[in-house]
């Protein structure tokens, strides 16, 4: 078991960013408004994720190290459905199998916190509020092979701040923190309400972008595309950057990617570089999330629709008077 969930480590954990990505998941299902990342040396020494969601009772504490242990789906139908993040039960497995990963958590059932080393699967009492702290200590450390991979500590640390920047765009509602090497590195706060993209969106990608992009929101048949699109003075100074989502997920998907810069290539002739976050919602049902182990990729059950809709969406935002 221990192979193959190092195996299954293999397909989902790539680089400490893979892990951030899972944990901070993992922090979301379970409720977290606070969400606090601390890494050393790029987090190859130490990704420590603590949140403030419901915790994990004793009990289940080695059951969620478990492969195929996921508390978020009840059978096999739910999977065309599902509206969590994980749902797969393999993350903290791989995680564990590659890495020394401990547990501290406390459910609101609990007077007091569990502490769960993953390695010796000691369980013993320890402190701290309503939540989970998950603690993932040198990376690939009985992997060499790949651990030679990894890039630099500042390459690395960039992609775990990306993989945080996708999570923060997709929930204004967070709070979040990353720390590195003992120094805070971003602070967003919470931006509950109808504005609190707006205000994120300002946080993570800048004043600059905000004042240099139009709102996107558009309906297409069963498909609606809403949130900001750079405009070209704006896109041309920025690095490249596109956060594309579907039902609340980050996503690399080819149809919005083409949509999008056919939008831009209309509208703007010949704009290359557009900065957009793009929010596509689709009945779960027309959309399979099960497609790769990372969940990054998506198969929409009519992607003419999709296409179309973002198209559209940007083409009238681009076109508009600017708001
Ligand atoms: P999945 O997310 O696909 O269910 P994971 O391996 O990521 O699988 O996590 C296994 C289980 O551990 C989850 O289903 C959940 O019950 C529990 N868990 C993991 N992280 C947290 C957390 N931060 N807060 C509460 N429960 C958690
Ligand atoms: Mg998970």
């Amino acid at each position: 078991d221990e192979l193959i969930s190092q195996i299954a480590a293999g397909e989902v954990v790539e680089r400490p960013a893979s892990v951030v990505r899972e944990l901070v998941d993992n922090a979301l299902d379970a409720g977290a408004s606070h969400i606090s990342v601390r890494l050393a040396a790029g987090g190859v020494r130490l990704i420590s994720i603590e949140d403030d969601g419901a915790g994990i009772p004793p009990e289940e504490l080695p059951i969620a190290l478990k492969r195929h242990a996921t508390s978020k789906i009840a059978n096999l139908l739910e999977l065309e459905s599902v509206g969590t993040m994980g749902f797969r039960g393999e993350a903290l497995a791989a995680i564990n199998s590659i890495a020394e990963t401990t547990l501290l958590s406390r459910s609101g059932a609990q007077p007091n916190a569990y502490f769960l080393d993953g390695r010796t699967g000691e369980l013993r009492p320890g402190a701290r509020g309503i939540g989970t702290t998950v603690e993932v200590k040198e990376l690939f450390f009985s992997v060499p092979a790949r651990r030679k991979f990894l890039k630099t500590d500042a390459t690395e640390l960039a992609h775990c701040i990306e993989s945080v920047r996708r999570h923060a765009l997709a929930r204004p509602d967070v709070a979040f923190t990353i720390w590195h090497d003992g120094k805070l590195i971003e602070q967003w706060r919470s931006h509950p309400g109808p504005d609190g993209l707006a205000q994120r969106l300002g946080d993570v990608l800048g004043e600059d972008f905000l004042a240099g992009s139009v709102a996107v929101d558009h309906q297409y048949g069963a498909v609606r595309v809403t949130g900001r699109a750079g405009v070209p003075d704006i896109s041309r100074s920025r690095p490249d950057q596109q956060f594309a989502y579907v039902n609340g997920r980050f996503v690399r998907d080819k149809v919005i990617t083409h949509a999008a810069r056919s939008a831009y290539e209309d509208v703007l002739h010949g704009q290359r570089q557009p900065v957009y976050a793009l929010y596509v919602s689709v009945e779960p049902a027309r959309v399979d999330v099960n497609v790769h182990p990372t969940k990054i990729e998506v198969r929409f059950r009519d992607s003419r629709e999709v296409h179309q809709a973002v198209r559209h969406a940007v083409e009238n935002a681009l076109a508009a008077p600017r708001a």
